[in-house]
């Protein structure tokens, strides 16, 4: 393998000095094995080497330390004693490569020799190549979460942050150009451009600038940048929960060429629930003083992350998934209502969420496969649901009560599970399954448009319930101001 067949796996070997922003050491891969090039080592300890790319010998000198190396020998001496590296010391078209274990078992040694250092060399970072595997970003209320997964553990600097902008540098992060069209009112864009061996995530704000927190996780390795709004975030919270409902997001399941589930004689997911959200926006448009908006409003697909993206933007107070149930058993019927948990209530509402988080296969046809489990943790990635909860949960109960009390029809009750289309709104969110359409009697229900009428009603019922409590515990908030903290 020749070197400049090598220059697609340059990584990144982030040498930091206590105390110091550090230097960068590129590393290449030679034999299968990692390598730095022996004048960059010198050059970080501000000194030269003493060789030719003819001759035998090298020797690196810094302070009162020297150190030999002799070509193909993996033994080096140091101050005349020697020292074992785990590969031998390789020159490659006249450029000297020294192994990666000379970082850690020779370097110490000549930075503690060096006049300016003062401190041992720490090593941070010495990653594999690293690629970039998903870049997300999430809006909520008080701020905007960028999540940049990857092959690899990648080090980061957050080099400016500017009142138009803020960049953070992805070391030795090998990835195509790609950006992210935010407007949720904060950030305008996340763009990530390569720059030199390294990636550049640019941040681009609306007006004010935010601040930035990063927090580096494992499994999978990935960068979580939240930004936050100028906006004191307290005063904000305190601000939304006082105040009156204003706005529902309704969303029809499924769209386009993703039918969802399919009845004995072909009614389709996607058409009945879209026609039952059409009915319900009509009755809480005409008779409770909310906005409706649809993620959907004819037979298109739509992603997940899109269907709660849109809610966060338009800065929705409920978000309301209506879906149809599938079953093997034809027998199974009944209504049941979730809203988003990382424990699923038993297997079969973990079977429901597995079903409905399927679509996420169609998102990505020729893609990245994702399986069950990254659909799970990606909910888990992003945990401000976590903060809606308990709203949420009553949000379900009140909504289910009103229809399993008005439809004469099986109670499977409220259950949790870990839907993805729940797991990125950042309000109080619920999913409907409004029935079973491979049950034959509840599919020949569900295609009477009387029976849709009533399905309709009786969740406008529960979300009317459930303002009527909202607006009183808001108005109780206002009348004595020091209950609200505990909501
Ligand atoms: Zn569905």
């Amino acid at each position: 393998m020749s070197v400049r067949g090598l220059a697609g796996a340059v990584v990144a070997l982030l040498l930091a000095w206590a105390g110091s922003a550090g230097a960068v050491l590129p590393m290449v891969t030679h034999d299968g094995r990692p390598y730095v090039e022996l004048t960059k080592v010198a050059a970080s300890l501000q000194t030269r080497v003493d060789a030719t790319p003819v001759s035998t010998r090298a020797r690196l000198r810094s302070g009162d330390n020297v150190v030999t190396l002799t070509r193909n020998w993996s033994q080096v001496l140091v101050n005349g004693k020697p020292v074992v590296l785990d590969a031998p010391v390789r020159v490659k078209h006249g450029v000297w490569l020294v192994p990666r274990s000379f970082v850690g078992r020779v370097l110490p040694t000549l930075v503690a020799g060096a006049p300016a250092a003062a401190a041992p060399v720490r090593l941070v970072a010495a990653a594999a190549e690293v690629a970039l595997a998903d870049l997300r970003v999430r809006s909520y209320p008080s701020f905007t979460r960028i999540v940049v997964e990857t092959s690899a553990a990648v080090a980061h600097r957050v080099e400016s942050s500017g009142p138009k902008e803020a960049r953070v540098r992805l070391i030795g992060l090998t990835s195509g150009a790609q950006a992210d069209d935010v407007r949720d009112g904060f950030i305008a864009e996340v763009r990530l451009e390569r720059a030199g061996p390294d990636g550049l995530l640019r941040v681009v704000f609306e007006g004010t600038a935010g601040t930035i927190r990063a927090t580096t996780l494992a499994d999978p390795p990935r960068l979580v940048l939240d930004v936050t709004r100028p906006t004191e975030p307290a005063v904000r919270e305190g601000r939304e929960q006082l105040a009156p409902l204003k706005m529902i997001v309704f969303d029809a399941g499924h769209g386009g060429h993703d039918s969802g589930a399919t009845g004995p004689t072909g009614l389709m997911e996607k058409d009945l629930v879209l026609d039952v959200t059409r009915r319900v926006t009509k009755l809480v448009e005409e008779r409770l003083s909310l906005k409706v908006r649809l993620t959907r409003d004819a037979d298109y697909f739509v992603t997940l992350r899109d269907r709660t993206s849109f809610a966060n933007r338009e800065r929705a107070d409920l978000f309301v998934s209506i879906h149809a149930n599938a079953h093997r058993e034809s027998a199974t019927d009944g209504v049941e209502t979730y809203f988003l948990s990382s424990e699923a209530t038993d297997s079969a509402a973990r079977q429901v969420a597995a079903l409905e988080n399927g679509v996420v296969q169609l998102e990505q046809p020729g893609g990245r496969p994702t399986g069950r489990v990254d659909i799970v943790k990606a909910i888990l990635w992003d945990l401000a649901q976590s903060e809606f909860q308990a709203e949420s949960s009553r949000l379900a109960e009140v909504v289910h009560d009103s229809m399993t009390q008005s439809l004469r029809i099986s109670n499977r009750g409220v259950k949790q599970a870990g839907f993805y289309v729940l797991g990125g709104a950042a309000m109080p969110a619920i999913l409907i399954e409004i029935g079973f359409v491979t049950n034959p009697r509840e599919e020949r229900r569900l295609k009477d448009t009387k029976y849709r009428d009533e399905i309709a009603r009786a969740i406008f019922a529960g979300l009317a319930e459930y303002k009527r409590a909202w607006d009183q515990r808001a108005r109780a908030a206002v009348e004595s101001p020091s209950l609200t903290r505990t909501r």
